[in-house]
């Protein structure tokens, strides 16, 4: 893991992972103003603070195109207690900051990070309404802790998201292809291939007409992948990747 372990400094991962690139391609600055006007983008930062304080609220059962499912869900945290719902909160707010700064109309599907929902289908809603371009829920896994690195959830057709399950998977790729670039982190090994894996029983992906991916942007439960996770500057790195994603998904 020493490659990874490089990749907790900005520039040393810039310089591994994006070779001759010059770091400053990459930055947020004026000369990428404009790149994404007119572009409509909606980040749903998984969970929320005050969910695993409302079972009641958020285990009720919504219907997500092919069965019911809980309303949402406490998610995961690391060993040392940092909370899914507060990565997944801190890297929309610096993802949605930057795509603003490219000239995107970005919206969350939540506005803060201690209140409770919304529910999956709201979330997709949220993106259906805005009519937006491309969405994206980011969210960390809980998967056993040998297991580590990232993969991107593309959806399968179930009824009303059909129309956007080939624009999906190329927003999927784009996303994943920026991220591995952009953080270094490995494929998942545990799931999925390649990065990629493809599910029919998420209400964000089978209740969305736009379309619509979600990141599983490490494994909290991972030692390794919890410390760059846990760090800020990594965080920040993530984001920046993935608004690479998304513009190379866009123009
Ligand atoms: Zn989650």
């Amino acid at each position: 893991m020493i490659a990874g372990l490089a990749c907790l400094g900005l520039v040393a991962c810039h310089a591994s992972a994006a070779g001759s690139e010059p770091p400053a391609a990459r930055s947020v600055g004026s000369a990428g103003a404009g790149r994404l006007s007119g572009k409509v983008i909606v980040i749903d930062p998984g969970h929320n603070g005050g969910n695993a304080a409302h079972p009641e609220v958020i285990n009720k059962p919504v219907w997500v195109g092919n069965g019911r499912k809980a309303c949402n869900t406490a998610g995961t945290a690391t060993a040392d207690g940092y909370a899914e719902h507060a990565f997944t909160w801190d890297v929309s707010n610096r993802l949605a900051k930057m795509l603003r700064a490219r000239g995107a109309e970005v919206t969350l599907t939540r506005g803060g990070d201690s209140g409770v929902g919304p529910c999956v289908t709201e979330r997709a809603a949220i993106g259906n309404r805005a009519h937006a371009d491309a969405a994206l829920s980011i969210h960390g896994d809980g998967a056993a802790a040998s297991k580590h690195g990232f993969h991107v959830i593309l959806p399968l057709p179930v009824g009303r998201n059909r129309g956007i399950v080939a624009p999906s998977a190329r927003l999927g790729e784009a996303i994943r292809d920026a991220y591995r670039s952009g953080t270094g982190m490995p494929y998942a090994g545990y799931l999925g291939k390649d990065g990629l894996d493809r599910r029919d029983d998420l209400g964000g992906l089978n209740m969305s007409t736009v379309p619509a991916v979600f990141i599983e942007c490490g494994n909290m439960k991972n030692a390794g992948d919890a410390a760059r996770m846990s760090s800020a500057a990594f965080r920040q790195l993530m984001a920046e990747s993935l608004a690479e994603g998304f513009e190379n998904y866009l123009r």
